[in-house]
This record gives structure tokens, sequence and C-alpha cells, in this order.
């Protein structure tokens, strides 16, 4: 590891910088040990070494794949709950599966080790790419690197503002009960009976890892975030709905966070030798906010084509139809011509739970994606596209506007965990 203080004058040179060594970052690295990626010299550059619970992923996937042994839980039956029904959803051949953070870094760790990566401990400042070699330099007195290529995870805002500019915004506690309460089989994927926001979307969610252990979690689609008191209140209130007995229930973890959801377009490929990964690159889908499967994808696809020896550029993270569907989707729902609730209940009423989920990762075929896109109602998507139409006109002759970036959680709440 580099150490801080010491002067290097000449450039460090490197095959492969990593700037930002988060969530997409440490997949990468999984990835290039796992793809037996070898002889490569690595450095990761972030002021942050990742380590320890600080999110938990949950996505889906079929069983049996490289995450299988690092998973807390994992669920066949999901519920998706409305004021109207309660659905459960068998999505064989997939599960919803959770993946807390510090097994994620731990394995990133590992593989660090084992393919010799070096790490330094510094914010990136500029990124200068020639074409052939992509000059790093941080802030403060990291040696500046020299690299053949470049992987860059650190968040920043997309390249023009989008149309319609949403933010997922969440709070979850980690709830744990002394006796058995949960039902470690059923999990909630989404419950929209939470009193809805003026303009958004919002729900619940449950997902039992034990009898006594649960994440519930309050999240909101909408373009402005609550207050700490809003959040614990929100929850709360969730919790109730859920005929959870709050006294027989200590708060363990919180979790807050905020993720962008918007059809504004992120430069995944800046320059010939630098690659975007992560939400910085494009992998949060803008009608949900998933983003884990995406980085995994591309992890893959990056450490693939370095092992093969070619150039670690991964296909955009969603085809352009679906990132054109997902823009008519936001603006139906920011507009309220559809409301949210109904919006998601009908998707998995009228398709196969498989097929959404397929969807959602953009992994579907076009004929499938028509069939998922009919069963919404047409009006208010056709009203939703000519809207789309016509905005993208208007944005072309307006002078650019700035892009407005992506506020940092709320951690203000009254609930202090209890270890
Ligand atoms: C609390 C939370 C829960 C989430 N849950 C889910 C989920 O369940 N499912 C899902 O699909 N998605 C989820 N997401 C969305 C997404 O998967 C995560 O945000 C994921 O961590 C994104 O990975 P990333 O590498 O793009 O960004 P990050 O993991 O945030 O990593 C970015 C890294 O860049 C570093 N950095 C910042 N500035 C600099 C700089 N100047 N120089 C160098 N490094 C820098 C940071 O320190 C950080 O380590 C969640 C997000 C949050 C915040």
């Amino acid at each position: 590891m580099w150490q801080r203080g010491r002067m290097h004058s000449a450039p460090v040179d490197v095959d492969l910088a990593l700037l930002g060594g988060g969530g997409a970052a440490s997949l990468v690295l999984a990835a290039l040990d796992r793809h037996g990626v070898r002889g490569l010299r690595v450095t990761v550059i972030d002021p942050v070494h990742r380590r320890g619970q600080d999110r938990t992923w949950a996505f889906w996937d079929r069983p049996g794949g490289d995450l299988d042994p690092l998973l807390s839980a994992s669920w066949q039956r999901v519920e998706v709950v409305t004021p109207a029904a309660r659905r459960v959803l068998d999505l064989a051949p997939l599960r919803y599966a959770m993946l807390r953070s510090a097994a994620v870094y731990e394995r990133a760790a590992a593989a660090e080790r084992r393919l010799g990566v070096t790490r330094m401990l510094a914010a990136v400042d500029s990124v200068h790419d020639d074409g052939e070699r992509v000059l790093v330099r941080t802030a403060g007195d990291a040696p500046t690197v020299r690299a053949g290529w470049v992987l860059d995870s650190r968040p920043r805002p997309p390249a023009r503002p989008g149309r319609t500019t949403w933010l997922q915004h969440f709070r979850g506690w980690w709830l744990a009960a002394e006796r058995p309460l949960f039902d470690p089989g059923r999990a909630v994927l989404m419950d929209f009976r939470t009193p809805q926001p003026a303009r958004g979307v919002s729900f619940g969610y449950l997902l039992p890892v034990s009898d006594r252990y649960a994440l519930v979690e309050y999240t909101e689609f909408s373009p402005t975030l609550l207050t700490g008191a809003g959040y614990d209140a929100a929850l709360a209130g969730y919790r109730d709905l859920l005929g959870l007995d709050s006294a027989r229930l200590t708060v363990r973890e919180v979790e807050n966070g905020v993720i962008p959801m918007t059809d504004a377009p992120f430069d995944a490929h800046p320059s010939p030798r630098v690659v975007r990964l992560g939400t910085a690159g494009g992998a949060t889908r803008p009608s949900t906010g998933f983003t884990f499967s995406a980085m995994r994808r591309q992890a893959d696809q990056v450490a693939r084509a370095l092992a093969e020896g070619r150039p670690p550029v991964p296909p955009p993270a969603y085809p352009r139809r679906h990132r054109w569907m997902d823009a008519v989707a936001l603006r139906a729902l920011d507009r309220g011509t559809v409301g949210g609730p109904e919006f998601f209940a009908r998707l998995f009423e009228r398709n196969a739970p498989e097929r959404v989920l397929r969807f959602l990762d953009g992994t579907t075929a076009p004929a499938e994606e028509l069939a998922v896109m009919s069963s919404t109602r047409l009006r208010p998507m056709v009203t939703a596209t000519v809207g789309d139409v016509a905005h993208r006109l208007r944005d072309r002759l307006r002078p650019p506007r700035p892009v407005p970036a992506v506020p940092p959680p709320v951690r203000e709440s009254m609930i202090r965990p209890e270890v």
C-alpha cells in the first residue's frame, strides 16, 4: 500500500486503475480473481477503504452463482401488496436475494491480496486520457498514476439534465426480536399500503433473514427528500401496518440511502481508455433504482475481456430501448397520469414474475417487452410518450442547464440503534 507523506516524482505505471472502490469496483476485483486474471498491475484509488455493513443489496438472480456463499438470505416467493390485494409471486427459476456489503468488501479484499493490487487512500482530482495512457492525479501528496485503462466509479452527475429527475430515498431498520416473530420464508418485495406522497410513489418492504431478525424499510420514489423525523414516522407507520409490536423489537442498525432515478444520460465511456461503472456509468435502472445486477453483469464482462486480452469496455448497462421505456414510465409517474401502486401492481398481475424481473434487468427480448408494456394502461403511456418526444425537442433548442447533484441521505433520527 502506498503510504501518505511519501513523495514520488515519476508517475506510478499500472495496467488498470479503479477510481472509487465501492460496490462496482468490489465486484470487478472479485470478477478479475474469479476469471484468473494474473500479472496485471492494478491499483484502487479511493479516500475510503470500504469495509463492514454500509448497505444491503437486494437483487434477483438464478440460484447457483458465485455470490451464493455470501448471501444473507434468499426467497423464492415474495409478496406484492396493494390496498386492494396481496399477491404471492413465485419467482422460479429466479429468486430474490439479499447480500450485505461486508461480505462483498471482504471478498474484494481477498481478491486484492491474490491479485497483488495496490491501494491509494486518496481522492482523485483529475483524469486525463491521451488515447494511449490515462494520467490520474489525486488531491494531496499521493503519486500521479499512469494507467493503461481506467474504470471510474466515483459518484458523478449525468452528462445532461434529465426530463424527469426523481430520487429513490429510503430508511431501513434492522429489527431484532427476542422471540420468533418473523417468517423467514415470507419476504415482502413492495407494499403500497403506505400513505402515498402528493407527487411520487411510496412503499414499504420486509426482508426477514431469520425468525428474529429482519430489515424493514420505507422507500419513496419522488423529487425531494423527507426530514429525519419524516423517515422515522413513515417507517414506524409501516412497522405498525405490518402488525409488528415495537415493544418486542430493538432497532440494531439503520440504513439510509439516496439513489438517482432519472432519464438523464450517464456517459459510460467518456474517453478512449476511461470506462465508467456503477451508478456513475448508468447502472442504476431509472424506473426502479435497482443497480446491483447491472454492476455485477458489467464486472463480469470487464473481467472476461481482460482475461482474454480485450479492452475492458462492457456493453451499456441497459439497452437504449429500455432507457426510453423508463423515460416514458418515469414521466407518466411524475406527471401523475398513472399511479405508482397501480403501475407496479399491473406489471406483476399481468405477466409472469420472472418476465417482469428480467425486463427490469434489461435482458428481455423485444417481443417480451411489448407484452410487458402492453400490460400498463395505454392512454397515459401514449400521453407520456408524446410528452417525452416534445420535451426532447424543446431540450435541443434550449441552452444547456446545470445538472442537479444527488443529495446525501438524511441521517438525523430520533432512533438510536442498540447493539
Ligand atoms: C444504502 C444503499 C442501499 C442500496 N441498496 C440497493 C439494492 O438493494 N439493490 C440495488 O440494486 N442497488 C442498491 N443500491 C444502489 C447501488 O447498488 C449502490 O449505490 C452501489 O453501491 C453503487 O456502487 P458504485 O460503485 O456505483 O458506488 P459506491 O458503492 O457508492 O462507490 C463509489 C466510491 O467512490 C469513492 N469516491 C468518491 N469520491 C472519490 C474520489 N474523488 N476519488 C476516488 N474515489 C472516490 C467513494 O468513497 C466510494 O467508495 C443501494 C444504495 C445505497 C446507498
